[in-house]
């Protein structure tokens, strides 16, 4: 039966197979392309299939998809293919630990951060009913964010009756898992609980920290099972084995199941404590610790690896010389969930005043809205999307609201009072507290010491959370931006206290002002009630409208605008607005419903006028609704055609209102890239100099190797990249296995893409080569007629903008 699979190589349904990633117990692991979903994915299947395996493949797929955590690799279908079963996982990039340990044991804070989050996605999986039953390195893979995805529930059980019910333990007929990672009581009496699971946890967990095995299967499988069984656990060597850390392995790794910790949770609190350096962390009277303490005990925690490695790679792109918009744009449409926000909030009145027609592609967001404002989308994204809705997800939202809404504030001053830079004050006023945000989520039981210590009222913030934490939360959180390569401009402006006063304030100094004030503002809408809203803002106002020479009409309707900002903000990211939340925001407008306007005519108002107007500006049109809608699902993709239209639009907006070459160019090679789901699409021009095609720019996998390898000399030689030039025809090969074309794609192309279909789009200008679009796909592909028909079309409007541009 498992023999029309092979018989097929190519396709597995719709799915177009490129490799085999591995072959496992089960069968074998294909990578391949989605072309519905234009995405790539891991399809396994069974090799040789008695009905029992193809029990347990269902069985497999059953246990995962209840299961939704960023730890373990999600399956998307389950499918039959002539007669052989099949699932399909989320594709994930990195290595198994297997292959990582076989380098060599980890450095010891990674490996005790890997075995943090592999423990809460075990935790997830327990909590679901579900015992994995085969935990061992092959079966987790650390992907290239840095984080941990368990995968494997081959022979995961998922019989919550059994092993909830009588006494959490379920009984074998036969052995299922991998001899060296079996528990005793497992060997000894097939019986199996969350504590089989911790077991083998503890021996991954050990192996990563010394890069040997425990037990070791070197004799027979007898003596193996003797020695799991009887033999008293010797750990290996390793430089990462302190006292904590061996105690916090032996107790996993107890003969007697009654021993170890009994659930996961347990085994992660005691990570927690094991992984704490110790005692040099009471630094005296200063405090508790110091930054550095801190952030470790913030990395062992769940969430904050993956999102800081993703809020680096853009800092990184964003902030360095060489952060270019096609590098922008390649690592955000990696994210699928992420571009189609952005392109949402691009679209929404909040940046798109003009209302010029609908942006589709992020190369066209960039144009339209410019790179700085799609980087402080991108990072507001990134930074508040990981962070809602987790635990302390009430604390946690009022915070994400508080950043926002200061951000829009902020960004509402610069543009009614023309000062500096709009997107710029915008950052620096969301970042105000990340402080704040990082100790609520990664501290709960400082956050609420300090807190009770504040309702005292003897000392402010800051002060009060170096005493608790060590640090205050200003210190953490530009700590924290710094780690994550934010520029030292923003850096700066997270202090709270204003900067001092001075004859000639620099630029600087006025972000910063501005920055403190809308954070004050907001905290004063989001923390208070109606009455004491109007108090304290009138206070906040007071203290910074001097300084910042605030025009009169300054906070006239400001409130309202930004709150309106606010809104369409959370709509197009698809929160759900946390109802304490919503309804506080909501009460403004309800409170301040009849009063009238009122304007201000001169600076020196009394209070009572200046309340009155505030009172004015609160009155907002601010519906939140509890639950916005959400932001579309992975599944949920635009048809092709949509795309590429979608995306000729934005070019003919783009031409029309004279933006540069590159602009347009890049838009194109975008479209082309999404629109299709090509593996990569580059752009290539004529170099006079060498007389040959170079690679310019390009989107996919690895592209910045690919582009650079992409050239060829002009001279002309009978392969389809000359013929394509010469003749000015458009070359699209469909199969590069041919025998009828092979010989004529030539070398470089075949030595450098791995490609199964490729097409060729010659731009020519005024009868000579100007340059190409090269588009690929690793399997062999067909293109409907009205899609080439627009995939022209967009080639037109690369000739056609080379033309504009002389
Ligand atoms: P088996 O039940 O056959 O052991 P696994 O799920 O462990 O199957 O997969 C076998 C191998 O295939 C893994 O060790 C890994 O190298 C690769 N693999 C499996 N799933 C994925 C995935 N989703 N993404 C990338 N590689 C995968
Ligand atoms: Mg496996």
């Amino acid at each position: 039966m498992g023999n029309s699979l092979e018989a097929s190589v190519g396709n597995i349904d719709r799915f177009q197979i490129r490799k085999i990633l591995g072959e496992g117990g089960q069968g074998i692991v294909y990578l391949a392309h989605d072309p519905k979903l234009g995405r790539e994915v891991a399809i396994k299947t069974l090799t040789v299939g008695t009905s029992d395996e193809m029990q347990n493949l269902l069985h497999e797929a059953r246990a995962v998809s209840a299961l939704h955590h960023p730890c373990i690799v999600p399956v998307f279908e389950a499918g039959d293919f002539h007669g052989t079963p099949y699932l399909v996982f989320e594709y994930v990039t990195g290595e198994t630990l297997a292959a990582l340990i076989r380098r060599g044991a980890l450095p010891a804070e990674q490996a005790l951060n890997i075995a943090a989050q592999v423990l809460d996605g075990l935790a997830h999986a327990h909590e679901h009913g579900v015992l994995h039953r085969d935990i061992k390195p092959a079966n987790i893979m650390l992907a290239d964010n840095g984080v941990p995805r368990i995968m494997d529930f081959g022979a995961a059980s998922r019989n919550p009756i059994s092993w909830l019910d009588e006494g959490h333990v379920g009984i074998d007929d036969t052995l299922v898992g991998t001899p060296s990672y079996m528990a005793p009581e497992y060997i000894e009496k097939k019986l199996y609980s969350a504590r089989t699971d911790i077991f083998a946890a503890g021996l991954v967990f050990c192996e990563m920290l010394t890069g040997k095995r425990v037990f070791r299967a070197t004799g027979s499988l007898d003596e193996l099972f003797r020695a799991i069984v009887c033999d008293p656990v010797k750990l290996p060597p390793g430089p990462g084995l302190n006292e904590k850390v061996v105690a916090w392995l032996l107790r996993a790794l107890a003969k007697d199941p009654e021993k170890r910790y009994q659930t996961v949770l347990e085994m992660k609190q005691a990570l927690l404590h094991a992984g704490d350096p110790g005692p040099q962390k009471s630094a005296g009277a200063e405090g508790r610790g110091t930054l550095e303490f801190l952030l470790r005990r913030i990395k062992l925690k769940k969430e904050f690896p993956a999102m800081s490695a993703s809020i680096s790679n853009v800092n990184n792109i964003v902030f360095s010389d060489r952060g270019s918009v096609t590098t922008l744009t390649n690592a955000v449409l990696k994210d699928f969930a992420l571009t189609s926000k952005i392109i949402k909030l691009a679209n929404s009145s909040y940046y798109n005043h003009s209302g010029r027609g609908n942006i589709s592609t992020i190369s066209g967001a960039i144009y339209r809205l410019g790179f700085d404002t799609i980087r402080n989308i991108v990072l507001g994204l990134l930074l508040f999307d990981h962070m809602k809705d987790r635990n302390q997800a009430q604390d946690l939202m009022g915070e994400c609201v508080q950043a926002i809404l200061g951000g829009a504030i902020a960004k509402d001053i610069c543009v009614s009072q023309g000062y500096g830079n709009p997107e710029e004050t915008f950052v620096c006023a969301m970042m105000h507290n990340l402080g704040r945000m990082l100790s609520i989520y990664y501290f709960p039981e400082e956050t609420a010491e300090i807190r009770k210590i504040l309702a005292l009222g003897e000392a402010g913030e800051e002060p009060i959370s170096r005493q608790i934490l060590g640090a205050s939360y200003t210190e953490l959180g530009q700590w924290v931006a710094k780690s994550w390569g934010f520029p030292q401009k923003i850096i700066g402006s997270m202090d709270k206290a204003p900067p001092v006063a001075r004859e000639h304030p620099g630029p600087d100094d006025t972000t910063r002002l501005i920055a403190c004030m809308a954070s004050e503002l907001s905290a004063a809408v989001v923390q208070n009630d109606p009455e004491l809203q109007k108090k304290r803002s009138v206070q906040v106002i007071e203290k910074y409208k001097d300084r910042l020479k605030l025009k009169s009409n300054a906070v006239e309707g400001m409130f309202g605008r930004s709150l309106g900002q606010f809104k369409e903000y959370t709509v197009a990211v698809g929160w759900n607005l946390d109802r304490g939340i919503a309804a506080k925001l909501s009460m403004l407008q309800a409170h301040h419903g009849e009063t009238q306007a009122c304007e201000i005519t001169q600076r020196d108002q009394t209070q009572e006028l200046q309340t009155q107007n505030i009172e004015n500006t609160l009155r907002v049109e601010c519906h939140i609704t509890p639950a916005a809608p959400p932001a579309p699902a992975r599944g949920q993709v635009r048809v092709r055609t949509e795309v590429l239209s979608g995306g000729i639009q934005d070019i003919t907006n783009a031409m029309v209102e004279g933006s540069s070459l590159n602009d347009i160019l890049r838009i194109i090679i975008e479209t082309i890239y999404t629109g299709i789901g090509f593996e990569h699409v580059i752009f290539a021009l004529r170099d006079p100099k060498r007389s040959a095609m170079v690679g310019r720019f390009g989107l996919g996998e690895a592209i910045d190797a690919l582009v650079e390898r992409f050239e060829f000399p002009l001279e002309f030689v009978p392969d389809v990249f000359h013929v394509a030039l010469q003749k000015n025809i458009d070359i699209f090969i469909t199969d590069t296995a041919d025998p009828k074309i092979v010989n004529h794609i030539p070398g470089w192309h075949r030595n450098a893409f791995a490609a199964g279909a490729f097409l060729l789009f010659p731009i020519i200008v005024k009868d000579k080569p100007f340059g190409m679009i090269y588009a690929d796909a690793a399997n062999s592909f067909t293109i409907q007629e009205d899609e080439i028909r627009l995939l022209r079309t967009l080639r037109n409007q690369a000739v056609l903008a080379v033309r504009q541009s002389g």
